[in-house]
């Protein structure tokens, strides 16, 4: 006899196990399936939460080893344990893959482990092992999120040309480290190889760095980050790359054409984006559309063109982010109980975990100007801020953008100390149609 469910979910990331869990407090009979041996996903297992790890980490060591002499507090030599520090970043994950475990439990969701592929409608395939099962689902639901998209010519084996996954768990620091690709993956584990001692270059096909943020955030990170001691090359092509004994040669080229050029690394990582992953799902063979990038097409509610079958998350169109993912997920699970609901797209905020952070929601000044909307812009930066120089971090700006007729906030842009916590605030101004005079008469505790 086939498992019955009234909701059926592919995919066990934060897009996934959220639905699953609102759909089961909704009084739904929930499953969820996933082919890793631990729930989580992406975001758990191999993205968000082992990155968040290791960037806090290195950053403490490097706080340690230059930032706290200013202070006035001396230390001895300041050491590195690379072991230990692995070790703790897996502990971090495998308590929230567990907490996770838990959820599903308390919400009595059942966790179906293996591979999955849709059969029919309404009809899932489980392969574990030798073994397989079928599943019934009123509804089923897409969220097998995303993967790295290879760089042709440079072969990942995670030792030599790693991808996100390969660079969070080196077992020793390289020397030399390149990483391709400028975008907030890269970035932040450049960072952190950096920060414990390898010498970074970054090489970027576009003239910047964060290309998909507002125009001014890329270039005020990337003067700090060179700073910090993170090459870069802009507007650089990889052609290709050849391992040798000791070094991975990658083969440049200026993205005008010119002089090609070669760069020697110990460790290359390839970082140039993510693409959805619907591998062996059957979709073609049930009849659901994809666009050009390989996104699963949902309509209004997240209904694919097939009646029963939905899709959230990474593998759908918008930013590649956890809370998007979570988002949809509650979204769907209250749309497939009757409820009427929404996601408020404008107000999904991006961080970029470097130091200092880079924040983002809502709308940068190139949309604006493209839409022909008519705004103003305020821009402070954290050097006019007691607290930031009381703190000693004063790189950096808030860019506020608000249409010129109402003062609605249509878009702030932070670069600077804990930029990823006062995007919240942000993020709740444009939730709830603030204006920037709104946010200029609230009082502030960091504002001496
Ligand atoms: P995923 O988390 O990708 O989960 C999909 C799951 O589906 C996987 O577990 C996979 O095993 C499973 N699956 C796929 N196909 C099948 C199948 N046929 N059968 C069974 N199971 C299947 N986002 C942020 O918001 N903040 C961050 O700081 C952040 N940092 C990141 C750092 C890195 C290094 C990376 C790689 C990503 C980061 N992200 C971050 C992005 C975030 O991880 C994703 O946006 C998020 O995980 C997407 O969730 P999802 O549920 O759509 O899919």
């Amino acid at each position: 006899m086939a498992e019955r469910y009234d909701v059926v979910v592919i995919g066990a990331g934060p897009g996934g196990y959220v639905t699953a869990i609102r759909a089961a407090q909704l009084g739904m009979r929930a499953g969820c399936i996933d082919a890793r041996t631990s729930l989580g996903g992406t975001c758990l297992n191999i993205g968000c939460i082992p990155s968040k790890a290791l960037l806090q980490s290195s950053e403490k060591f490097a706080e340690a080893r230059h930032r706290l002499a200013e202070h006035g507090i001396t230390t001895g030599e300041v050491g590195l344990d690379l072991a230990l520090m692995m070790a703790r970043k897996d502990k971090v994950v495998t308590t929230l893959t567990r907490g996770v475990e838990f959820l599903f439990r308390k919400n009595k969701v059942d966790w179906q482990k293996g591979k999955a592929r849709i059969a029919a409608p309404g009809q899932i395939m489980v392969a574990n092992g030798d073994h397989e099962m079928v599943i019934e689902a009123g509804a089923i639901v897409i969220a097998t999120g995303s993967e790295s998209i290879p760089l042709p010519g440079l072969p990942i084996d995670e030792r030599r040309i790693v991808s996100s996954t390969g660079a969070l768990a080196l077992h020793r620091v390289p020397e030399r480290l390149a990483v391709i690709g400028g975008g907030y993956i890269g970035l932040e584990l450049g960072s952190v190889w950096s920060r414990l001692g390898a010498r970074v270059t970054v090489i970027e096909y576009l003239d910047r760095i964060l290309p998909n943020m507002d125009r001014e955030l890329g270039p005020a990170l990337q003067r700090v980050l060179t700073r910090s001691g993170i090459a870069f090359k802009l507007a650089t092509r990889v052609l290709s790359g050849s391992l040798g004994n000791d070094a991975v040669t990658l083969e440049l080229e200026p993205a005008a054409a010119g002089e090609h050029e070669m760069l020697a690394a110990d460790i290359v990582l390839v970082a140039i984006g993510r693409r959805p992953f619907t591998d062996g799902l059957g979709l073609d063979e049930v009849g659901i559309a994809r666009d050009a990038a390989g996104r699963v097409v949902v309509g209004d509610g997240f209904a694919t063109n097939v009646a029963g079958i939905y899709a959230i998350g990474d593998v759908i169109r918008g930013p590649m982010l956890a809370h998007k993912a979570m988002d949809e997920g509650v979204a769907l699970a209250e749309i497939l109980a009757g409820q009427q609901t929404r996601v408020e797209y404008d107000a999904i905020p991006s961080v970029v975990y470097t130091w200092p952070e880079v924040a983002a929601v809502g709308r940068t000044e190139e949309e604006l100007r493209a839409a022909g909307v008519d705004y103003r812009t305020g821009k402070f930066p954290f050097t006019a801020t007691p607290r930031a120089r009381t703190n000693g971090d004063t790189d950096g700006f808030v860019k506020v953008l608000a249409e010129r007729a109402s003062d609605r906030v249509l878009g702030v842009h932070i670069i600077g100390p804990d930029a990823g916590t006062m995007i919240a605030e942000a993020a709740l101004a444009i939730e709830f149609g603030a204006s920037a005079e709104d946010i200029a008469r609230t009082a502030t505790p960091t504002r001496p």
